[in-house]
C-alpha cells in the first residue's frame, strides 16, 4: 500500500510521515531530502543551481541514496553523505532552483515511484506525490496548518542559525516558499481532489499521527472489504 503525504512548508509532515512510517511498519522516503541532496552537491561543487542545463547534465551523473542514519533519513550522494549541507537553512533558494527543473524532476519522479514499489508497503512525503509520483496511491494526505502557527514551530531552530531572525521573517520565507512551491510549471504542489486534507494549527504531533493510523486503518478495512466481495464472501 501506497500511502502520498504532500503539503505546505513546516506543516510538520516528514515528522508525522516519518512516525506514522514506525508505528505501522512502512518503508519511509523523504523526496525532499533527494532535491535537497542534489542543491547541496551542486552548491558544494560551485554549479550553479539557476543554470538548468548545467543542473540537467549534472544530475544524470549523480548516484542518490536514502539510507537510516541512526533512525535519521540521510542523503548519500555518490556515496557521501550530504545530509548536514542538505539542511542548512539558508540551502532554500538552493532547492528550489533545482527542484523547477524538469529534468531533475524527471529523474527524481521516476526514481522515488521505483523505491516505492520495491518497498511496496510505503509512506512517501514531498509536494507531488499524490499527483505525479503516485497518481493512484491508496492513500492521500495534504498537510497544512496556519503560516503563523508554522513560523512559530520554526523560529527556534532558525534562530539559531541567525539570532536576528523574527517571527515575521521566518513567516516571510514559509510564504515565500510555498508560494514558489504552488506555482512550479511541473510537479506544483496542490490538493487533489481524492487527498483529504489534515490541518495541524491545533494539533500535537502525535494526536496528528493518531488521526493518520485511524483513517489508514479504516481504509484497510474498507480495502479489504472490497477483495471480500471480490472474492466472493
Ligand atoms: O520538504 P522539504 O522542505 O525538505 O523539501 C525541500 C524542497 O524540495 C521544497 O521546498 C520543494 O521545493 C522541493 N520538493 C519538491 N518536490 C518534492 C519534495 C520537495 O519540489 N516531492
Amino acid at each position: 500500500m501506497i500511502i502520498a503525504i504532500d503539503g505546505t512548508v513546516a506543516s510538520g509532515k516528514s515528522t508525522v510521515a516519518k512516525k506514522l512510517a514506525e508505528k505501522i511498519g512502512y518503508f519511509y522516503i523523504n523526496t525532499g531530502l533527494m532535491y535537497r541532496g542534489v542543491a547541496a552537491f551542486a552548491r558544494i561543487n560551485n554549479i550553479p543551481t539557476n543554470d538548468s542545463d548545467k543542473i540537467a547534465n549534472l544530475v544524470v551523473k549523480l548516484k542518490l541514496d536514502l539510507k537510516d542514519v541512526n533512525g535519521k533519513q540521510h542523503i548519500f550522494v555518490n556515496d557521501e553523505d550530504l545530509t548536514e549541507f542538505a539542511i542548512v537553512p539558508d540551502i532554500g533558494s538552493y532547492v528550489s532552483n533545482v527542484a523547477d527543473n524538469p529534468e531533475v524532476r524527471k529523474l527524481l519522479v521516476s526514481e522515488q515511484r521505483r523505491l516505492g514499489l520495491e518497498a511496496g508497503d510505503a509512506v512517501l512525503e514531498g509536494r507531488d506525490i499524490g499527483s505525479d509520483v503516485f497518481p493512484d496511491a491508496d492513500i492521500k494526505f495534504y498537510v497544512t496548518a496556519d503560516s503563523r502557527e508554522r513560523a512559530h514551530r520554526r523560529l527556534a531552530d532558525d534562530q539559531k542559525k541567525n539570532p536576528d531572525l523574527t517571527i515575521d521573517d521566518v513567516e516571510k520565507a514559509i510564504l515565500d516558499r510555498d508560494k514558489r512551491d504552488k506555482e512550479r510549471p511541473i510537479g506544483a504542489l496542490k490538493k487533489m481532489s481524492d487527498s483529504i486534507e489534515i490541518d495541524t494549527t491545533n494539533l500535537s504531533i502525535d494526536e496528528v499521527v493518531d488521526l493518520l493510523i485511524r483513517l489508514w486503518s479504516t481504509e484497510i478495512k474498507s480495502a479489504k472489504c472490497v477483495s471480500n466481495l471480490k472474492a466472493g464472501f
